[in-house]
């Protein structure tokens, strides 16, 4: 303990030199300039934007530093029930601005707090700094793919805010997502390589280092044969998992909670063995290998590959990650049996199952706890959330590849399957398929897998979806005969949400802004409590209001076509004359085939042939304007590198672009544009100047998607499928307020399997799509390029139902036109609905329904 390190006399030394944090410019500028002369060693005549960038940083993260500590010796004084969140992937995006906004100063007045945006961006000023300069010095911490990441983002965000007593867990990427390049118009990766300049963000925890083994086999050392019984797991390899620590604030709230994330680095222990018969370099190698093992994230999204690699990422987090859990709940000696009463972890996906199996495996070998017992903690300490129900996307992994990585959690698998298929045999004694169907192990060819999903379910007290049709279908399908074991009450919902922190205030600040005025909310305390936004609905009709609105989107507007500019060297795609009549009309998310971009551009095309065919019969273009008028249509988003199919979307899209952009003909009526790279700083100058976005997935694939809520927060309206949050959305905002269309996924099943018997319909709109693609049209180098894409359409059963829903598409296309180009005060009121009622998509409301009927935790607030 403290006492027996710091005498007691020495203490007060400590104290009368306690930190402080800074709360007005001079004590900014002063923390600053220290960092730049010590911590950086550069002076005043060196100290360009990345330099003020890291001094800024490393000057807001002492002030967060001190609120952290104070959080973890609270919540330690308290000991309450924690929650830990094992996520592989945490889409962080930048971190200053976002700190700017939820660490409060004291006002200049002293009466009450208020962000320390103002107060860092002045103390810049007159240091000679722009705070949006130093801003964009940033990198995205990118240690994500997409939705899934994000989300973990965003509910840790949520945690803080909420005084959740809670972590993040997860690993730290060298190389997070991909870096993409369109060159000739395709994909290029290139890597990302983030922590080039350091992260003023990261605090190393060289004193904290967890030893995780592989390999090696599995000994009784009591001399029982039965895998039940205590063993020792004699590994091979070994390796140190090192914490790296982010400080993550929450808004209006002292409290400061961790996102600890692991590196993998040697172990100091050297193989003598192989060094003394003179095998020098392969104990290197050895040890070389083991910072490989956290150099990379896998770039797949909704995608099991199955990788070793992959599976020893995933167990060099679970052990370290459970072992750190359990020392923390070792400090306050409570016994076991206690152990789900303070401890809550939740496994997004199914990537933290082996938390699972460890867990067991520390409560039975090491701990010496009987394995029932044992078991029972288990289950009462896990939650899983389930994230699709697309087959390709489940994790499986081969038992011999498993068995030789992890041969004591093996045994363990097998054992806890055994017992869990006994109890359905023993509840439904005639039913021998079920045991097949429901068993951890599928008897697959040519070898064993290992259903994760299964496992999750198996280990959890709890197991939910993240929309309610998502909820839903996972009952009826990948997961129905579970439900028949276990009964309904195992399965449940929370509806995935996003923080308004970032996505409105930081993304938007301008309507922000203008909301806080319009509900009477200068201090915007409405961030926490998202329902007031109903108050908007009173201005809806107010043509004052709505002209304030509409200028919000317009300067957002602008913004966008700054960046596309920006990387179209310089040279303007969107008409800058025209931009608050030009419908900006958006799809940035992964590149897949299940959210269907191949859809939207087809629709690009059709757009672009009638507006051609209109202007051949003779029609001006004035009168071409009237059925067509002026739209952008912006895509952005990563292919996972080798989904061959969602590259050659991406090509036909700048193959589009490329033709329909040099159009002098068409006059501007039409625009495409491909933004590269689409990341999280992106999507936040990006989504705010949406007029209309597409989240247009198959109906029944798409298990929320959270862009979709990003967008209707910013005032957006959505073309959409009924599918995932969309439905949701649709309750929250209303039916006016959103154009939906499509096949519902109560039929998918049905024109799916009519698609295998029949020669496809083609409607008569994509039959003419896919013959101009077909005529090279986009490719006169070579006509049959983008052949694979018409033909799994045409020949191959079209999957994904483009030619099912293309024609309704279309029609509510012409009708968006109608409504945005016709009415706009119209338009304008469905905006300001659709805000007014999006309070429910908050992650702030995700947590609280997760802390309620899953963790059972409380928060800890600070003293006020
Ligand atoms: N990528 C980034 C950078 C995001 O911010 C988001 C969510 O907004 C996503 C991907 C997920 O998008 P979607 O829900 O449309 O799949």
């Amino acid at each position: 303990s403290i006492d027996n390190i710091i005498p007691l006399h020495c203490r007060k030394v400590w104290s009368k030199h306690q930190v402080k944090k800074f709360e007005d410019n001079e004590g900014f500028q002063q923390r600053f300039i220290g960092h730049v002369e010590t911590t950086l060693a550069r002076s005043l005549y060196n100290c360009d934007d990345l330099a003020a960038y890291e001094a800024t940083s490393l000057s807001v993260r002492d002030n967060l530093i001190i609120n952290w500590n104070a959080t973890q010796q609270r919540i330690t004084a308290r000991d309450p029930k924690r929650v830990y969140y094992l996520s592989l992937e945490f889409l962080m995006g930048r971190a200053l601005d976002n700190a700017l906004i939820n660490m409060e100063v004291e006002k200049p007045d002293g009466k009450g707090m208020e962000s320390s945006r103002a107060l860092v961006s002045k103390s810049l000023d007159d240091l000679g700094f722009r705070l949006e300069d130093v801003l964009e010095k940033e990198p995205d911490a990118a240690l994500g793919n997409g939705g899934l990441g994000r989300l973990a983002a965003c509910f840790v965000d949520s945690m803080a805010t909420q005084n959740i007593p809670a972590w993040g867990y997860g690993l730290r990427y060298e190389y997070g997502i991909f870096a993409q390049k369109i060159i000739d118009g395709y994909q290029v990766e290139t890597p990302d390589y983030w922590l080039n300049f350091g992260d003023p963000w990261e605090i190393e925890r060289n004193e904290i280092h967890v030893p995780v083994t592989f390999y090696g086999y599995v000994d009784r050392p009591s001399g029982d044969t039965s895998t039940l019984a205590p063993s020792e797991w004699i590994g091979g390899e070994r390796v140190l998992a090192v914490a790296y620590d982010f400080p993550v604030p929450g808004y209006k709230t002292s409290t400061v909670n961790n996102l600890r994330l692991w590196k993998a680095k040697p172990t100091t222990e050297f193989d003598f063995a192989k060094f003394n018969s003179g095998d020098y370099k392969n104990s290197v190698d050895q040890q070389q290998r083991a910072e490989s093992i956290t150099a990379v994230l896998y770039p797949n999204d909704n995608f099991n590959q199955g990788k070793e690699l992959r599976l020893k990422q995933q167990y060099f987090w679970c052990a370290a990650s459970l072992h750190d859990i359990i020392r923390r709940f070792k400090k306050s000696h409570k016994p076991w049996s206690e152990f789900p009463e303070q401890v809550a972890i939740q496994l997004n996906d199914t990537h933290p199952t082996l938390a699972v199996v460890e867990l067991q495996r520390i409560l039975v070998d090491m701990e010496k706890l009987d394995w029932h017992a044992a078991w029972d903690i288990v289950v009462k300490t896990f939650s899983y959330t389930n994230h699709t129900v697309m087959q390709e996307a489940l994790e499986k992994w081969p038992v011999g590849l498993f068995g030789k990585l992890l041969p004591r959690h093996l045994e363990i698998i097998y054992d806890v399957n055994w017992f869990f298929l006994k109890e359905v045999e023993k509840k439904f004694p005639k039913d021998l398929g079920l045991l097949g169907r429901v068993s951890i192990i599928e008897e697959a060819s040519p070898e064993r897998q290992i259903r994760m999903a299964f496992l999750a379910i198996v280990g959890s007290h709890k197991v939910n979806g993240v929309a309610e049709l998502h909820s839903e279908l996972i009952k009826t399908t990948i997961f129905q005969d579970f439900v028949k074991v276990y009964g309904e009450k195992k399965f449940t919902n929370v509806t995935n949400g996003i923080t308004p922190r970032r996505w409105l205030k930081q993304a938007n600040p301008k309507l922000a802004e203008l909301i806080g005025q319009a509900i009477d909310d200068p201090d915007e305390n409405y961030l926490l409590d998202m329902s007031r936004l109903t108050e908007l609905a009173k201005k809806a009709d107010d043509p004052d209001f709505q002209e304030k609105w509409d200028k919000v989107k317009a300067a957002n507007k602008v913004q966008l076509a700054d960046l596309i500019r920006d990387i179209n060297n310089g040279v303007d795609i969107i008409d800058r004359e025209h931009i608050n009549n030009t419908l900006f009309d958006i799809q940035v998310k992964r590149i897949h085939e299940y959210k269907r971009q191949q859809m939207n551009i087809f629709g690009v095309i059709y757009r672009y042939l009638a507006i051609k065919r209109l202007l051949k019969e003779g029609a001006s273009i004035k009168e071409v304007a009237k059925k067509y008028p002026r739209k952008a249509s912006i895509f952005g988003g990563k292919s996972a590198p080798g989904y061959y199919m969602a590259k050659l979307i991406i090509k036909l899209i700048n193959s589009v672009a490329e033709v329909v952009n040099n159009d002098k003909e068409i006059q501007d009526l039409l625009k495409v544009v491909f933004i590269p790279d689409y990341n999280v700083s992106k999507a936040e100058i990006i989504i705010p100047a949406s007029d209309l976005s597409e989240h247009i997935s198959t109906a029944g694939t798409e298990a929320s998607g959270t862009s979709n809520m990003k967008f209707v927060m910013n005032g957006g309206l959505i073309i959409g499928t009924v599918d995932g949050a969309n439905v949701e959305i649709t309750r929250e905002i209303g039916e006016d307020n959103i154009f939906l269309f499509g096949n519902l996924s109560e039929n998918v099943e049905e024109l799916r399997y009519n698609h295998q018997f029949h020669e496809a319909e083609m409607p008569t709109e994509l039959d003419v799509v896919l013959k101009c693609i077909e005529s090279g049209k986009f490719c006169p180098d070579n006509a049959s390029e983008f052949r694979p894409l018409t033909d799994s359409i045409k020949q191959h059963g079209d999957y994904y139902l483009v030619s099912d829903d293309f024609e309704s598409y279309l029609a509510t296309q012409e009708l968006v036109d109608e409504v945005y180009h016709g009415q706009r005060q119209e338009w304008i009121k469905k905006s300001i609905l659709s805000v007014a009622n999006v309070g429910f998509f908050s992650s702030d409301r995700c947590i609280e329904e997760y802390s309620e009927t899953i963790w059972n935790v409380e928060p800890v607030k600070p003293e006020e």
